[in-house]
């Protein structure tokens, strides 16, 4: 199939209400055209430089995010062109965008990267860290970030009535703070394996490569 049939197929799954990010990471600029021809506008990248290299040569109205682990000393090169980090999953690193952002005159929408599988190998705060974070006086009063919601990540199972379950816990913790924190309207979960599943759970972004790219290497 061609990435226009996948990208249709995979849409006609999604309701209007969820946003689609199309994970490009690892694929070539002519794949990303051909979906950008399409209508796409959102991509998401886990290599800060692979990103960077493709922000610098395609549309201008391409909207990136990065979806992967981000290391502190690989922000300053995203800051100018940013438009959603999805896994913030630790104090510094978020002191960090808001330095970087600060640079730039902008305001970085972020999401906090919360732990929700059962392999200890994926990133992420635990719920007590996470309420801690958001109660925390030094970071609300970060001027050039912006914590719009939640990203998690199932467990990379067969067993789908577990990734309902943690994706279930994920949206329940989300409502929990959304009712205290008014720029929470984000709740990006769900990848090519699970996405039906996480939107049935409430999922408002899914991120998804595969499906539409093909698999990688
Ligand atoms: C690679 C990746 C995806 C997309 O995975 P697919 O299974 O190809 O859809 C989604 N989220 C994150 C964080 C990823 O690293």
């Amino acid at each position: 199939m061609s990435i226009k049939e996948n990208l249709l197929a995979v849409t006609n799954t999604i309701p209007n209400s969820v946003t689609l990010v199309a994970v490009s990471k690892t694929k070539p600029m002519s794949l990303i055209q051909e979906a950008y021809d399409e209508g796409q506008r959102i991509f998401g990248e886990n290599r800060v430089q692979e990103m960077t290299e493709k922000w610098q040569k395609m549309p201008k109205d391409i909207k990136w995010h990065m979806i992967g682990h981000l290391q502190r000393n690989k922000v300053k090169y995203m800051a100018e062109y940013i438009s959603l980090v999805h896994g913030v999953d630790s104090p510094r690193l978020l002191a960090e965008i808001n330095k970087q952002a600060e640079k730039h005159n902008r305001v970085i929408s972020c999401l906090l990267q919360v732990h929700i599988a059962e392999e200890d190998t994926k990133f992420g705060f635990n719920e007590e860290e996470l309420l801690d974070l958001v109660a925390n006086e030094e970071f609300k009063a970060f001027k050039n970030v912006k914590i719009v919601g939640l990203m998690g990540m199932a467990t990379f199972t067969e067993n789908m009535n577990q990734v309902r379950r943690e994706f279930a816990s994920l949206k329940s913790l989300f409502t929990k703070l959304k009712s205290n924190y008014t720029d929470f309207n984000t709740l990006s979960m769900g990848m090519s394996g699970d996405y039906k599943i996480a939107i049935e759970e409430g999922s408002t972004m899914v991120r998804i490569g595969s499906s539409i790219f093909g698999s990688r290497n």
